[in-house]
């Protein structure tokens, strides 16, 4: 029917002055509902969902639009009549309409959609095009925050492509010997002193150059290839650690981001012990950071996961605190050592009020849960100065060194 009213839509007399918007949107984490609480509550969720968008519809009295389910998750909105500056204006209620929880078995569940828009002549002068650059804009939308919506254009190809060819190379890049870590000073404040070093994982690309963490990360948690990766990481700074130490260089903190995906895998703790053990090289010299994501699991797991690794000897650090949006219930439940203040939240701290507020905060709280704390993202002279007058424990940034590569730490 979709298909059906869709096709007569754009061949109508004054579709190409009036226009005809496609919504795609798809449920965020439905299958995660499906999955962990049965198909029962999948359906009644799906039934309220198509409510919920005729009664959007009907509340917002646009009458030249149309609702219909595609399948799966997936449900489409036709409009009629409907310029590109109307339907992004639509779809923006459309993703508050879903702030509202929904009532499964008496439980409150939330969901998000994910909207991807096409219209016509704009993005498409065929079914098919609108249909492929809707459905595109949508896949955007989930790679990136879910929860909102997107107008198709051309750079979402691009976008794809490179996400394409960055997963194709990575998995060469540990045989080719691509990757390095660069390693980032932390210092104690109030001495000035060296006291760790986070390590954080470069890729070198013969074609593509340098390639952020920030974009390949992401990929290879998406790939599974985390996995190889993150063990090459630990075995690389765990030798390096080992080879500072035999150099006699004061013994420093060698800093691990961990992802959420390795911390899940049942064998990882067995892997880090074996690394540690390979590498002959003291736990405690091994900060392991894992981000706030993890208190999206299983508690009990997750807990039970950090105990054994702190039973190892490292310690555990909350990596880009305060960014999570978490409750902040894990703290008296997993057995931290520090909490790394996220640097959107050091940045301009001298002028910065609300900055001041919430790192103050922080310091307070953590010195009842003691904990210590690291500041991420020093840049300036004026914020060591203020971190210092605030007892901030460490501090890490670019006032205090940049990430360098090994032979250029000391
Ligand atoms: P992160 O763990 O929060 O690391 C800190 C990031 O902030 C690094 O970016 C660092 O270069 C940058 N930075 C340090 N000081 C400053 C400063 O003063 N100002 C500004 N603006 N930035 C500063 P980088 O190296 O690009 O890494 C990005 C993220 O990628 C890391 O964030 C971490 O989450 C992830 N990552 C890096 N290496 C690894 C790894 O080996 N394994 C995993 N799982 N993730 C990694
Ligand atoms: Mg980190
Ligand atoms: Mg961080």
């Amino acid at each position: 029917m979709f298909l059906e009213d869709l096709s007569q839509a754009i061949s109508s007399e004054d579709a190409k002055d009036q226009r005809v918007a496609v919504m795609i949107i798809d449920l965020d984490r439905f299958k995660y509902i499906n999955d962990t609480l049965g198909h029962d509550y999948g359906d009644s969720l799906l039934v309220q969902v198509a409510e919920r968008l005729q009664q959007f519809l009907e509340k917002s009295l646009l009458l030249y639009s149309k609702v219909y389910r595609l399948g799966g998750d997936e449900f489409t909105l036709l409009h009629l009549r409907c310029s590109t500056e109307k339907a992004e204006q639509i779809a923006k209620r459309l993703v508050t309409a879903f702030n509202e929880s929904f009532i499964l078995h008496n439980q409150e569940f939330y969901i998000t959609p994910s909207i991807g828009i096409s219209v016509y002549l704009e993005q498409g002068e065929d079914l098919k095009t609108l249909m492929r650059n809707a459905d595109t804009a949508m896949y955007y939308v989930k790679d990136r925050e879910k929860n909102n919506y997107q107008l198709f254009t051309k750079d979402m190809h691009q976008h794809f492509y490179r996400k394409m060819v960055i997963e194709k190379e990575l998995r060469g890049a540990l045989e080719r010997e691509e990757l390095e870590l660069y390693y980032q000073p932390i210092v104690r404040v109030e001495t000035g002193d060296i006291v760790g070093v986070e390590s954080l994982l470069r890729w070198h690309h013969a074609e593509l150059g340098t390639i952020s963490p920030a974009e390949f990360i992401p990929v290879s948690e998406e790939t599974g290839l985390i996995l190889p990766l993150g063990e090459w990481v630990i075995r690389e700074a765990a030798r390096q650690c080992k080879s500072w130490q035999e150099q006699g260089h004061p013994p420093v903190k060698m800093g691990i981001n961990i992802s959420v995906r390795q911390l899940l895998d049942k064998h990882f703790v067995d892997n880090v012990k074996r690394l540690l053990e390979e590498a002959d090289l003291e736990p405690s010299l091994i900060d392991l950071e894992v981000t706030e994501s993890i208190a999206m699991f299983d508690q009990k797991v997750m807990s039970d996961r950090l105990h054994t690794l702190k039973a190892l000897g490292v310690t555990l650090s909350m990596d880009d605190f305060g960014t999570g949006y978490s409750s902040l219930s894990y703290l008296t439940k997993y057995p931290l050592d520090t909490l790394k203040i996220d640097r959107s939240f050091i940045q301009n701290i001298e002028q910065d009020e609300n900055n001041q507020a919430i790192v103050a905060s922080i310091l307070s709280m953590a010195k009842h849960l003691r904990l210590e704390v690291t500041a991420e993202g020093v840049e300036t002279e004026e914020d060591y100065a203020y971190l210092k007058a605030a007892n901030c424990d460490k501090a890490q940034g670019y006032r205090i060194g940049y990430p360098v590569p090994a032979r250029e730490l000391w």
